[in-house]
């Protein structure tokens, strides 16, 4: 069994002329001594690397031959008329980008390893801690403080010697975004916060990857698939800018139940298998909405807005985009509970992100002072498990401060409402001190 590949069966392709896609659907066939003349065809017919991606997938299912090893492994999908051996062989030969290896990545990254997908990426800065384990389930404890992908790395191999893993130990960023996503062919997104979703929807946007793409929060989950090639809405026809930092909370701070990234984790693993065997009717156009508690899902349509900043008539994101995150409960103090919180033995750090004239000027005494130009340079050298109070004159440069902290591991950053300004409405002079 299995295709011959003299003859390349494409079953459509997308064309790209003034920024409209254009399906055609007319199945054809090209010979594969003829491909270097169709290439150049596409190439004159289409400039831009988007057809010429898709294309590349469309033939790129080769014949294969199973081992009885494998045979015996997949023998549930093989006798799957939908799935076979040629769906088994796409499935092989192809690739899937795990953003964010946490809650929604665990379940997903177990289910296309067991299913034989060929090459899986993951990608993720941060180490297993305790707490993560009441819903990361591709972790364990003897684990905490490995780094998760190398964490999820073992257990995947574990289940599935036979698949390829890749890891990616670091933050995924605008300037790094689309080279990672250039060597896979579907993306998923399994982060917890808004900068890197959006990152995310941009990177698969502009690298015209299909998206799967899931979010929770305490006993909601919702997914999409987010398809430019066959023109679905993006992200951003949602949302079309990431909310105000701090008017929504992480999951860090909200709470979350432990199955529920199970669940929308299980149904991400069945887009992603969906899209790459070609079955089925991918969830694109269409927000599916999961209400653990009153056990119910819901189906919400999505509609391409034209006036999307990313994929609507007149783009104004034009390039990934690194956005600052700020998680809300929990990130504020007013002065009032920073003077209690001194008075009572604090034993983090109080930091002044002021210039030094103003500190000098007058600053809450015991602080540190660190200006805001140079937090970024000094953030490798804190220690990021210690409590940080953040204040400057209003309270503006610090929530900026106490936003980079966070975004680096900081999770004890809090900003002082109101600043130094306020602290002397309150108190005057005391506790204050110059030079
Ligand atoms: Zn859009």
């Amino acid at each position: 069994m299995g295709r011959s590949l003299e003859w390349l069966e494409i079953e459509g392709f997308l064309i790209e002329s003034n920024s409209h896609l254009t399906k055609d659907s007319r199945p054809f066939a090209v010979k594969r001594s003829h491909l270097a003349d169709f290439i150049h065809d596409l190439i004159t017919l289409a400039p831009g690397t988007c057809a010429m991606e898709r294309i590349w997938r469309e033939w790129s299912v080769p014949t294969m031959s199973f081992t009885d090893s494998e045979r015996h492994r997949y023998s549930r999908h093989f006798i799957l008329p939908q799935v076979g051996e040629d769906g088994q062989a796409r499935l092989k030969h192809s690739s899937v980008l795990c953003v964010g290896a946490g809650g929604l990545g665990s379940p997903t990254l177990l289910y296309l390893a067991a299913a034989g997908v060929g090459r899986i990426g993951v990608i993720d800065a941060d180490r297993v801690d305790l707490s993560n384990l009441q819903r990361q389930i591709v972790h364990g404890t003897s684990r905490i403080d490995v780094l998760k992908t190398e964490s999820a790395e073992a257990t995947l191999r574990e289940i599935n010697p036979e698949v390829e893993v890749i890891t990616h130990p670091y933050r995924l960023t605008a300037d790094n975004v689309l080279e990672v996503l250039a060597d896979y062919d579907v993306i998923v997104d399994g982060s917890d916060n808004f900068p890197t979703r959006f990152l995310v929807n941009d990177g698969a946007y502009f690298a015209n990857k299909p998206l799967v793409a899931g979010a929770i929060f305490q006993f909601d989950g919702q997914l999409s698939v987010f398809d430019r090639a066959s023109g679905g809405p993006c992200y951003r026809c949602l949302l079309p800018e990431p909310p105000a930092p701090g008017a929504v909370p992480s999951c860090d701070e909200a709470g979350v139940l432990g199955a529920l990234p199970g669940v929308v984790g299980s149904l991400q693993a069945m887009e992603v298998l969906k899209i790459l065997l070609k079955i089925g009717t991918p969830l694109v156009g269409r927000m599916m909405h999961y209400d653990a508690l009153s056990a119910r899902f819901r189906e919400l349509t999505l509609r391409r807005d034209p006036s999307c900043p990313l994929c609507g008539e007149n783009p104004t994101v034009t390039a990934p985009v690194d956005y600052v995150q700020t998680c809300a409960a929990g990130a504020e103090l007013s002065v009032q509970e920073l003077r209690s919180t001194l008075e009572n033995g604090f034993s983090g750090v109080l930091l002044d992100v002021r210039q030094p004239e103003e500190h000098a000027w007058a600053h809450i005494t015991g602080c540190r002072l660190i200006p805001l130009g140079e937090i970024e340079a000094a953030i490798p050298s804190l220690d990021a498990d210690q409590e940080y109070l953040v204040y400057c004159k209003i309270g503006q440069r610090s929530a900026y401060a106490v936003a980079l902290m966070q975004e680096a591991g900081i999770r004890k950053a809090r900003n002082v409402t109101g600043g130094i300004l306020a602290w002397h409405q309150a108190f005057g002079m005391e506790m204050l001190e110059e030079g």
